[in-house]
């Protein structure tokens, strides 16, 4: 039976793209579907990246329309330490140019891109079948494989029966414009960070310049107070910081905090969001999608060399890319639980001692948005971190344990 392509990739963001991109470059005959008439629009993204990570995609410096170098860490308690220094940790990206960049890409490595909206996977025979929804109108297309890169609710994982991730943070996103008053008073090269169980339960609120006047502030939980009331409670309690803010553009977004039990089953392999491949600390997953993209591909394309379209060949996937990222992952996961676990006066003991001049030069010389284990490990065993942890340790040792297990090698 003659097939309409080779694999079909479902979704145009970055993990999407870049699988496609990788898999057409290697010569095989790739269908991109994307349910947005444009492609990244509209964004739900802060767009904060590493400077590797325009390397993983190879993207260059145009991408780029702001440097940051440092965090100020703000407490719910009114704490607040700075961190960073001089050099570039993270830049700002214009998130919808990034995703049709990508996907320009896949395009000129010969993968074709389809508008349409996949709404079922069924393995037949020696393929898959993918019912998929163009302008209301319903029609198939058979692949020898499929991958769901259809971010954090993915189909292509649900209509196969692939075990979700068991975690997720619900946030809400703003562009906006500050007063001039407001930025005179700021660090336009330092991104804000808000922590705090009841300021933003189980996750974080931000602050990230990107630019002149423009930034894009947001705030997530777990799911115990919805994030907009979560915003409003931020800005009211930080009024030097949001009075003024006129908001340009609201956006949501879930993100997996932790990764899917399973990445790939028979003749399909799930990338980015789908497969919960994010950072559990920080929410970003741009990075660690496009590494998991380009192990999809080399993967696919193995399978391809063999003719061996089964989960036991398509394993090798998830083996590569737990080995790349899923170590850090699982780290920062427990980091984050153990984090969860300190009381608020903890927290804030812990904030404080961040600004000994030690602790400082450790943060600056470790720090790392990709792998922001290395510096919070370091952190954990230094001295001034010492007698707080001790005291999480003492009272909650269910949560210790979560230090130890980010302690291990495995
Ligand atoms: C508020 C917020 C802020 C964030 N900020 C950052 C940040 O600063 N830095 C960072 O690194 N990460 C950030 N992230 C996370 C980041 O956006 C994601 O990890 C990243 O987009 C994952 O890429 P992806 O390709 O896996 O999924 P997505 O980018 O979600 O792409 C999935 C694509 O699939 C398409 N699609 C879905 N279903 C179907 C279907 N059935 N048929 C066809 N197409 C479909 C969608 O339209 C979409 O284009 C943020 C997330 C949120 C919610």
């Amino acid at each position: 039976m003659q097939l309409d392509c080779d694999v079909a990739v479902v979704g145009a963001g970055p993990a999407g793209s870049r699988t496609a991109r990788d898999l057409a470059r290697a010569g095989l005959r790739v269908r991109l579907l994307e349910e947005h008439r444009a492609v990244g629009v509209p964004s739900h993204c802060s767009g904060l990246i590493s400077p590797r990570t325009l390397r993983e995609a190879e993207i260059g410096e145009e991408a780029v329309i702001h440097r940051l170098t440092g965090a100020f860490i703000h407490t719910q308690e009114g704490g607040e330490v700075a961190l960073g220094g001089s050099a570039t940790r993270a830049v700002a990206i214009d998130r919808v140019a990034w995703d049709q960049t990508l996907c320009e890409q896949a395009q000129a490595a010969g993968a074709e891109l389809v508008r349409a909206r996949m709404t079922r996977v069924e393995r037949e025979n020696n393929h898959v079948r993918l019912t998929a929804q163009t302008d209301g109108r319903d029609w198939t297309l058979t692949a020898r494989m499929v991958i769901g890169a259809d971010g954090t609710h993915s189909r292509v994982a649900r209509t196969l029966g692939l075990p979700r991730p068991a975690e997720y943070a619900y946030n809400l996103g703003i562009e906006g414009r500050i007063s001039p008053d407001a930025r005179a008073k700021w660090r336009d090269d330092y991104v804000h960070v808000f922590v705090g169980h009841d300021l933003a339960p189980g996750w974080f609120g931000w602050i990230i310049p990107v630019g002149g006047e423009i930034v894009r502030v947001g705030i997530g939980t777990t799911g115990a107070v919805k994030p907009i009331v979560a915003y409003r409670r931020m800005a009211e309690a930080y009024p030097e910081l949001f009075a003024g803010l006129e908001p340009i553009r609201m956006y949501g977004g879930t993100i997996p905090l932790s990764f899917a039990p399973r990445s790939y089953s028979d003749r399909a392999l799930l990338v980015g969001d789908a497969a919960g491949q994010v950072k559990p600390f920080s929410g970003g997953g741009i990075y660690t999608s496009l590494v998991a993209a380009r192990l999809a591909a080399v993967t696919v394309r193995e399978a391809f060399e063999r003719d061996a379209f089964g989960a036991k060949s398509l394993a090798a996937y998830e083996r590569r890319w737990k080995r790349e990222i899923g170590r850090e992952l699982r780290k920062s996961r427990h980091l984050r639980h153990f984090g969860l676990a300190m009381s608020s006066a903890q927290i804030e003991r812990l904030v404080r001692a961040l600004r000994s001049p030690g602790l400082q030069a450790l943060t600056d010389q470790h720090a790392d948005i990709d792998y922001p284990s290395k510096v919070l490990l370091r952190l954990a065993r230094s001295l001034p971190a010492l007698a707080t942890l001790g005291a999480v340790t003492v009272r909650r040792p269910r949560a210790a344990l979560n230090l130890v297990r980010a302690h291990l090698p495995v």
